[in-house]
């Protein structure tokens, strides 16, 4: 080999590192471009935190009404949790301008994608009792829960209890006839999340006062029979509605149907709602425990306890240890 050729050679590695070192800042770039997008797409999971803060200041003043005081505390900290774990992806995006040679390397190791956000595990929840100021002790349920009792109202653990064995008073009307304020916040940021993932639902029927649900369960034993009409609707007194906590939720397509379980949204939020305090309070055959049908749409605000009730797998009644059954 020649002198010439060894210079020429040389040349040619020399535009060789060069050309590629070009592709690799092009290469570099368009991951660049792309990345903040994506990442300002995920970053908009803040506003899930601040959307509905326009009501954060009455929420917090009726938490002193609920018997949930934990309640908002872990809901805020589940969506902190979810908001914090996506910070990382913003990271890589900040790496100052490496070399020519870093780029033909680090380039096929940016992380692009990133895994989907996971939230805490439902299965590390642990079920936090609480207790209602000022109320009565009247006994123990099976899994050793205070029952206790204010204004004629009964609460288990300090879940407030509306089912065929606890009954709500006629007069008892939940947050001046409207939802619970801190529920009513809760379904909100579900749905936003949900919305997020392309997963629409809204609830058609929230707070029912014991009135309407007098009308409603007349016309149903009118027109089905008693027997049928205890099956999914409850007596005056009895339904939860009353307590300003349940939502019947239903897509666009679907109102009140079993099928709502196999849509997008039914599935979604079985899956989702215990992460914004939500549960599905008649499960599939738990007819015998609950008192009433399968309800793919109803479901409880719980608070930040929902989350170990969902991990167990089981009913309301059953966690508590407690009956749903008309006396007569
Ligand atoms: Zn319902």
């Amino acid at each position: 080999m020649g002198k010439k050729d060894s210079v020429v050679i040389a040349v040619a590695a020399v535009l060789a590192l060069v050309i590629v070192g070009g592709i690799g800042v092009l290469i570099a770039d368009t991951v660049k471009k792309n990345i903040p997008e994506e990442t300002s797409e995920r970053g908009s999971g803040t506003l899930l935190t601040e959307a509905p803060g326009t009501s954060a200041a009455p929420v917090e003043e009726s938490v002193t009404d609920l018997p949930f005081p934990t309640a908002p505390v872990q809901t805020r900290e589940i969506t902190t949790q979810e908001v914090t774990t996506e910070e990382p992806v913003t990271v890589p995006v900040t790496t100052p301008e490496p070399t020519t040679e870093e780029i033909t390397t680090a380039a096929p190791t940016l992380p692009v994608t990133q895994p989907p956000t996971v939230p805490a595990d439902p299965s590390t929840a642990v079920f936090v009792p609480t207790h209602v100021e000022g109320s009565t002790l009247t006994g123990r349920t099976e899994k050793g829960y205070d029952i206790e009792v204010k204004d004629g109202i009964t609460y288990v653990a300090g879940l407030m209890i509306a089912n065929k064995t606890y009954s709500l008073p006629s007069s008892y009307t939940a947050a001046g006839g409207k939802l619970v304020p801190e529920a009513e916040k809760a379904f909100n940021e579900m749905k936003a999340a949900a919305a997020k993932e392309g997963i629409k639902f809204r609830y058609f029927s929230g707070y029912r006062s014991y009135e309407l649900q007098t009308s409603l369960y007349n016309r149903y034993v009118k027109n089905d029979g008693k027997a049928a009409a205890d099956r999914y609707s409850a007596r005056p007194g009895h339904s939860e509605h009353q307590t300003g906590l349940a939502f019947d939720i239903t897509d666009d397509k679907y109102t009140m149907v079993e099928g709502f379980k196999n849509t997008a949204a039914g599935k979604w939020l079985a899956a989702n709602g215990w992460k914004y305090g939500f549960i599905l309070r008649y499960p599939e055959n738990g007819e015998e425990i609950t008192g009433y049908m399968f309800e793919p749409w109803h479901f409880r605000y719980i608070g930040s306890n929902a989350a170990a009730i969902y991990a167990s797998g089981l009913t309301l009644e059953e966690f508590l240890g407690i009956t749903s059954v008309y006396p007569d």
